[in-house]
């Protein structure tokens, strides 16, 4: 195709007339295609301008969206989490509903958050508020999938029937269906729907917006699912906390101001909660620990101890209340940490032990009063005994069975003083009254004493002294409490006697201890009944007796704590070795410069 100019001039004559005409012909051909050509390129580039604005509006829509996604990310709270975002996609596009669900993982159920607009048909909404995932429904099936349900138009949707299952909207002009499942990790946290007038397609802004928005929704939904959970444990913390019968406060590190008290503790302190709370920890100057010594210390102590790191166990205070009345208290007080080690606080942990004081105030009292009566007559008995046997073997004038009477009566005594002597020893134990007389002694020739004496008495058995490792003639000077080691070997050796059979072999035995050459090790061996394992570590304990005994062996279960107590006084220790049947071991282990007593243990 060409393009011409045309140009018809007449030519005049000098009347004016038309005589001639001037035809003129000229190609424009390419002129025109260079006009036409801007032409096109402007509408191409108006058509460009436009699709950059609408891409632009698009763009600004999802992120519009994309931010208040963003913005609730952190939020705690379920349903203002849901409101903004509904708000925000109701803003900006016109979908005919928009809902969202969050996953009941232990139901395998949806439940419905919030959905616009409200309210919704009654039945339709009912149908929406619980979603178990075995229902015939896209929303129903959407846990199953990672990627959103997006279907272009409900009308011609071959299972059609599958939207009346959430939809119940006039089915006629229903056109657009978006589900997105919210996914954080591995975690299905609910699904985002919305449903719309219009046909839609993967590119749609709503779709794009939904798509990206769905991550930090899931997030949201986690962090506050999460918060959920553990308020919930730390309500029940707190239950429980509230009802033990114990005294509980919690104290912030960072200014000693108590945070938390519960019921127990106002009782005891006599203050009422809300004057305890948000108090610092140091006013409450009416309480006072007591050392085992006696000796009084403030118990702001307690609290440096614990801010510092150290847990501060079971010790006994005096607590004047504001009226003036006294409580014995038994606290203890660990500090608190943050996941990072740091300390955060202290919780102290006391209870009111003034009934069990007094009634143990009273038991010491009645077993020195009872056992200093019983001190009395048992030496005169004893004594007027010793009299009358020296006398009648000197005269010979009692008949045999009278004598062994008399040597009866003085045995019985004897050990009778011995029981007593002992209990008076826990008194003293308990009271923290038993003193030690400690001065340089030879060891080894105070066992071979005892051995002597033991050997005496327990003719039946063999008794026998090993020293291992020490020069001839043996000697093994040490500072200790003579009477008292000895009461420690006569309680050992006559427990292998009283737990082994006559004519067997005990071994007394005595060395340094290897690898510490400052301290002797003394043993005590027999190959009696032996202890089982499960008894062995219960043996040390006050009054207790193992289960393999002959109930006619005298016995009070007292004598090992004693050797424990009085062992540790020295600053030593008393361990057993044993297996049932075959034997036992009992090794000291005695320090010999000791030069001041160990502080008492009880
Ligand atoms: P008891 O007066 O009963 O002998 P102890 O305190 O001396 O009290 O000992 C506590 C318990 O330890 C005993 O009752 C016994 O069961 C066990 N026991 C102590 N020594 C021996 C031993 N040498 N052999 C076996 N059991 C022993």
């Amino acid at each position: 195709m060409t393009y011409w100019n045309w140009t018809l001039d007449p030519v005049r004559d000098s009347d004016g007339r038309i005589v001639q005409i001037v035809e003129t012909v000229t190609e424009i051909t390419s002129q025109v295609h260079a006009r036409q050509k801007v032409e096109e390129d402007k509408v191409l580039l108006e058509q460009e301008k436009r699709d950059l604005e609408t891409e632009q509006k698009r763009l600004k829509v999802i992120e519009n969206i994309e931010v208040v996604a963003r913005s609730v990310r952190d939020s705690l709270d379920i349903q203002s989490i849901s409101k903004a975002l509904i708000q925000a996609i109701i803003t900006n596009f016109d979908p005919l509903v928009v809902y969202i669900h969050r996953a009941d993982a232990a139901q395998q159920a949806l439940h419905l958050l919030q959905i616009h607009p409200q309210p919704l048909q009654e039945d339709a909404l009912r149908l929406l508020q619980y979603v178990p995932y075995g229902t015939s429904s896209y929303l129903a099936s959407v846990h199953k999938q990672r990627d959103p349900i997006i279907l272009e138009d409900l009308q011609f949707e071959v299972a059609q029937e599958w939207f009346a299952g959430e939809g119940r909207l006039p089915q006629s002009y229903v056109h657009g269906y978006i589900c997105v499942p919210l996914w954080f990790g591995d975690h299905f946290e609910g699904a985002l729907t919305a449903v719309l007038k219009e046909r839609i397609s993967v590119n749609d802004p709503l779709v794009q917006a939904l798509t990206r928005s769905s991550v930090y929704i899931a997030a949201a939904l986690t962090q506050a699912r999460l918060h959920t959970v553990v308020k919930a444990e730390q309500e029940r913390l707190r239950a429980v906390l509230d009802q033990l019968p114990e005294g509980i406060l919690i104290v912030e590190a960072t200014n000693d101001t108590i945070t938390y008290a519960n019921a127990a503790a106002e009782q005891i302190l006599g203050l009422p909660i809300h004057s305890l709370l948000d108090s610092p920890i140091t006013s409450y100057w009416g309480i006072e620990i007591v050392s085992k010594t006696d000796i009084r210390l403030p118990w702001n102590f307690v609290i440096t101890e614990a801010l510092g790191g150290s847990t501060v166990r079971s010790q006994e205070a005096i607590l004047t209340r504001t009226d003036g009345s006294k409580v014995i208290v038994l606290g203890s007080a660990a500090p608190l940490r943050s996941t990072d080690g740091a300390i955060t606080g202290m919780l102290l942990v006391f209870q009111d032990i003034t009934a069990q004081k007094s009634v143990e105030q009273h038991k010491k009292a009645f077993l020195s009063i009872a056992s200093h009566e019983l001190r009395t007559p048992i030496a005169a008995i004893q004594g007027f005994a010793e009299i009358l046997q020296v006398q009648a073997s000197k005269e010979q004038k009692l008949s045999p069975q009278g004598l062994r009477a008399i040597t009866f009566i003085n045995e019985q005594s004897q050990s009778l003083t011995r029981l007593i002597e002992e209990m008076l020893d826990i008194t003293r134990i308990e009271i923290a009254q038993l003193q030690l007389d400690i001065a340089t002694h030879d060891l080894a020739s105070t066992i071979a004493h005892v051995i002597e004496t033991q050997a005496t008495t327990a003719p039946e058995h063999h008794l026998q002294f090993v020293l291992d490792g020490l020069p001839s003639p043996a000697k093994l000077m040490g500072k200790f409490d003579e009477n008292r080691i000895v009461q420690v070997l006569n309680n050992l050796i006559s427990n292998a006697v009283k737990y082994s059979s006559v004519g067997s072999n005990i071994e007394v035995g005595l060395r340094r201890c290897s690898g510490n050459a400052d301290n002797a090790l003394i043993w005590v061996k027999d190959s009696g009944i032996g202890i089982s394992a499960h008894e062995l570590p219960h043996i040390f304990k006050r009054f207790h007796r193992a289960n393999n005994i002959d109930p006619s062996i005298s016995g009070l279960g007292i004598g090992l704590y004693l050797v424990q107590e009085l062992v540790t006084c020295h600053g030593g220790r008393v361990w057993a070795e044993s297996t049932e049947k075959s034997g036992s071991t009992f090794y000291v282990q005695l320090p010999l410069h000791m030069e001041h007593p160990a502080p008492q243990l009880n």
